[in-house]
């Protein structure tokens, strides 16, 4: 059996880079050619290096001027240009997302992902690459009898032998076909069958060489309004019969086998590619540092929180937070212990808020929490809390640091732009202020 082979369904579109290179000079690459994956040749192995690994390597603060040989990439398994999607099956598992294919020099050719290998596998590509000899190949009986048998012998045969059809040759080419059908017509005729098959049968045949597709039969078939076809060689000489009903069926079955022998790697594929998925959800909703949401999921957040505010009747308030004096914090101990900073007042807000509290990383050092039930007074009396809890935490190295706080209510009609404003604004002034203390959009417009 014959599926594409790896050149076919290849990307051919993959940059590559010498493991000797800098990050920096693999990022170019990348930027230049808009890929978001670069193939590293290392020796006689391939790795895989990703836009991922580079935002990864960013965030642990990883010199760009770094070699890709410190990178600890990834091996990415290989598989010859010539071999067929099915031998990539083998290579599927959860660490290998891509498989380098590689020309008969093994140098690189380009790549497939998991998902070009199981789109190729589907009934119509047996159809397309499954051919005719293959089939005939299986053994199946087919009567064959020579022009000058005699019609009633022939027909004995076929009852006994339960043959709806026999293909009438001469000299081993196939001349003509004769059906039950035929010999149903004959009947009725009352035709004397004591001659020669030749006389009766169907001619001239329509044949096609066992090296055609079973789809260009069943095409064939079709076009012709033929139940079944006559297979020669390429010398013209018989081979077999075989019918439409045979040709689907077979290639069904086949396809349904093959699809059992590799369930088990394609579940497993299958599993990985939820797990995936819910990495990705993960990743776009949250902050990567703090584990909170992130602004865009907090944009999702607001609006179902205003609904629900809404329905119930009741209020909805948001407070902004923003640590003071935090780049002294950053020239003081580094970037990194900045990090911890934020780590720690993310932890210190979600202990704190109630479980129906959303807490977010709205950028930088500033947070944004919304808080259901709560008006502007009780959101005021929780953002003290916050204040004082944050002042009082004692945080490795920095030790404490304050923060300042605007706070607003959401109002029928408010979109989160006008709301955040508000706060945006009490929080400015909070800064104004001295900082370390907490404004509410009632100190920005007292008519309010
Ligand atoms: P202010 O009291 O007026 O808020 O002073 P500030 O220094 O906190 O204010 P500013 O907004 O000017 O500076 C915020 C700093 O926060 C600048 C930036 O370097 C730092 N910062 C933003 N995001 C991160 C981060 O993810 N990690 C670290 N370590 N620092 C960050
Ligand atoms: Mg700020
Ligand atoms: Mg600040």
């Amino acid at each position: 059996m014959k599926f594409p082979i790896m050149g076919d369904i290849a990307t051919v579109a993959v940059i590559s880079l010498d493991i000797d290179n800098t990050l920096s000079s693999a990022l170019e690459l990348m930027i230049e050619y808009e890929h978001r994956h670069i193939v590293v040749l290392d020796d006689k192995e391939f790795r895989l290096l990703s836009v991922m690994d580079i935002i990864k390597k960013q965030d642990e603060q990883i010199s760009l001027q770094s070699s890709l040989k410190d990178m600890d990439l990834v091996k990415i398994p290989v598989i010859e240009k010539y071999k067929n999607v099915l031998d990539a099956l083998e290579l599927i598992n959860d660490r290998n997302e891509h498989i380098c294919v590689l020309n008969r020099d093994k140098s690189l050719y380009g790549f497939v992902t998991q998902s070009d290998i199981v789109a190729n596998i589907d009934p119509e590509t047996l159809m397309e690459s499954y051919k005719l000899q293959d089939f005939l190949k299986l053994g199946r009986k087919v009567k064959m009898v020579d022009k000058d048998a005699i019609t009633t012998n022939v027909l004995k045969e076929m009852v006994s032998n339960s043959i709806d059809n026999v293909v009438v040759v001469d000299r081993l080419k196939a001349i003509g076909i004769l059906t039950t059908k035929d010999v149903m017509h004959l009947i009725k005729e009352q035709v004397n069958m004591s001659l020669p098959v030749s006389t009766y049968m169907s001619s001239p045949v329509e044949t096609l060489t066992s090296s055609s597709s079973i789809k260009i039969a069943l095409e064939h078939i079709k076009r012709k309004h033929f139940n079944r076809v006559v297979v020669v060689d390429e010398d013209g000489n018989f081979e077999g019969v075989v019918s439409q009903k045979e040709l689907i069926t077979l290639t069904y079955s086949k396809w349904a086998s093959l699809m059992k022998a590799h369930q088990n790697e394609l579940s497993e594929m299958n599993l990985f590619l939820e797990h995936k998925n819910k990495e990705y959800e993960v990743m776009a909703t949250t902050d990567s540092l703090t584990g909170l949401y992130n602004r865009h999921k907090f944009i999702e957040l607001y609006r179902s929180s205003y609904n629900t505010m809404i329905q119930r009747e009741n209020k909805l308030s948001l407070i902004l937070l923003d640590i003071d004096y935090f780049k002294k914090v950053n020239d003081s101990y580094g970037h990194n212990i900045g990090d911890n900073v934020l780590v720690h007042i993310a932890q210190m807000l979600l202990k704190t808020l109630r479980n129906i509290d959303i807490v977010c990383r709205w950028g930088g050092e500033e947070f944004i929490l919304l808080l259901p039930a709560t008006d502007l007074a009780q959101a005021l009396k929780i953002a003290e809390n916050i204040r004082i809890n944050i002042q009082n935490t004692v945080i490795d190295r920095v030790g404490s640091v304050t923060v300042s706080l605007g706070v607003s209510e959401v109002l029928e009609g408010d979109t989160m732009n006008d709301v955040v404003q508000r706060a945006d604004e009490a929080l400015y002034l909070a800064k104004d202020s001295g900082r370390n203390c907490i404004k509410s959009e009632l100190d920005i417009a007292p008519t309010l």
